[in-house]
């Protein structure tokens, strides 16, 4: 396409940060708008698969990423009260050098904010988006304020899971999980090149996952535990002693980790959403990452779609005639990889999370001694890694 085009990019989170810095390289006009009073790295661990390394490199941060973050070698889960391993899921057994990147999300966010700022992107914060006009061939942007800013000929819904501009709203997921950042364990235990975690039927799990350096330079491990929404409010009331000695029992060698946590504060409550759009192209309108298709973090894809999302689409535009094209383009493109992963953490986030008995039962005693086929183990991988169904 030739011609530079005027974009507002709503949302300056990972899809949006990516798609500014692609596009504004590309010479067209980018403005970016985020509710955040400034730039706001926060959040826990993140999982980078193998399906967007090259998005990163094309956007300029794998080799910060790669040397900040954890490399990761395989993904492992242990039901108890038994010990026994019901997933074990080893990047090697899609490509000898395969791996995933653990990693702190401002260090992923700063990365490209970077990137951003360096390609010149217009940014704008402390500015809350409402609403989404269509005026004739042009987008219109409606801020909190009361403010409207029009002339766009593509506006870039990249406003998260909760975004105001997707019209399909859905309730967080019953199961959320706590969240916090801890130091690496000392002991010998800890597997310091995977994800582990611990599972009692579907109702509990914890997780490990080593995130490589903060932005002190202290190499930190993500800790997770699943907890649904309705219990939150009690979780609080609660002594914090009371809880961990409920983690503890579950897992007795955090012991010494947890004494890092003080207060409930320590931990945050992440919501979860399922929700599908099925089609994010809507005039001048497109949605990309999670304002597309948001799903539970279990399969850890959500940031690497994002990723995807922003490339596939500077792509689009790029080698299409026209504008309309280019996006229908994307949409093409993108839409096999994004309903498979949708489908898939649909059906796999139940036997994780979930309560009752059957689900936690079929997984333990029919899905994990199938999953040490050595096909499965290279399904699984392919699955984990986020190249299933993706295309070129
Ligand atoms: C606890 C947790 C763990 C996760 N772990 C992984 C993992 O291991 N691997 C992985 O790939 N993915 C993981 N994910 C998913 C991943 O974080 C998301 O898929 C990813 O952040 C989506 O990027 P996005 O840019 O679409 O949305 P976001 O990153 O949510 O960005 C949305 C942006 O829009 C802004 N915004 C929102 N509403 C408005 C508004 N009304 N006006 C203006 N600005 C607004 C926000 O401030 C934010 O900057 C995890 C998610 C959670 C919650």
């Amino acid at each position: 396409m030739s011609g530079a085009l005027n974009i507002a990019i709503a949302g300056g989170g990972i899809a949006g940060l990516a798609s500014a810095i692609l596009l504004a390289r590309r010479g067209h006009e980018i403005t970016l708008y985020d509710k955040a009073p400034q730039p706001l790295p926060v959040g826990s661990g993140l999982i980078m698969q193998p399906s967007s390394f090259a998005v990163m490199q094309r956007l300029g941060i794998f080799d910060e990423i790669e040397t900040k973050g954890q490399r990761l070698e395989r993904l492992a889960g242990r039901v108890l009260p038994s010990g026994k391993m019901v997933l074990d899921v080893s990047y090697s057994a899609l490509r000898e050098d395969a791996f995933g990147i653990g990693i702190q999300r401002d260090i992923l966010y700063t990365a490209l904010l970077q990137q951003a700022i360096a390609a010149k992107v217009d940014i704008c914060f402390s500015a809350q988006i409402m609403a989404y006009e269509q005026d004739g061939p042009e987008g219109v942007v409606l801020f909190a304020d009361g403010t409207r800013k029009g002339g766009y000929d593509l506006v870039i819904n990249a406003l998260g899971a909760q975004s105001p501009l997707t019209p399909k709203q859905r309730r967080p997921l019953e199961f959320g999980a706590l969240w916090a950042n801890l130091p690496v364990p000392k002991e010998g235990w800890f597997m310091a090149d995977g994800l582990e975690q611990r599972y009692f039927k579907a109702e509990k799990m914890a997780g490990m996952l080593p995130t490589g350096k903060n932005s002190n330079g202290q190499q930190t491990v993500a800790f997770f535990w699943s907890l649904q929404h309705k219990d939150y409010a009690k979780w609080r009331a609660t002594p914090l002693a009371d809880w961990k000695r409920e983690v503890i029992a579950l897992w007795p060698q955090l012991a010494t980790s947890l004494d890092a946590l003080e207060t409930h504060d320590d931990l945050i409550m992440a919501k979860y959403f399922h929700r599908t759009l099925f089609q994010p192209v809507a005039q001048s309108l497109v949605a990309i990452g999670d304002s597309w298709h948001a799903a539970s973090p279990q399969l850890g894809q959500g940031a690497n779609m994002a990723l995807i999302d922003a490339a596939a689409l500077d792509a689009s535009l790029a080698s299409a005639a026209t504008m309309r094209k280019g996006l229908a383009r994307f949409y093409r493109q993108r839409r096999l990889h994004v309903y498979s992963y949708q489908i898939i953490s649909w059906l796999f986030t139940p036997f994780y999370q979930s309560t009752g008995n059957f689900l936690p039962l079929l997984r333990d005693k029919i899905a994990a001694p199938l999953s040490r086929l050595k096909l499965a183990q290279k399904l699984l991988a392919a699955m984990v890694a986020g190249v299933l169904m993706k295309g070129r």
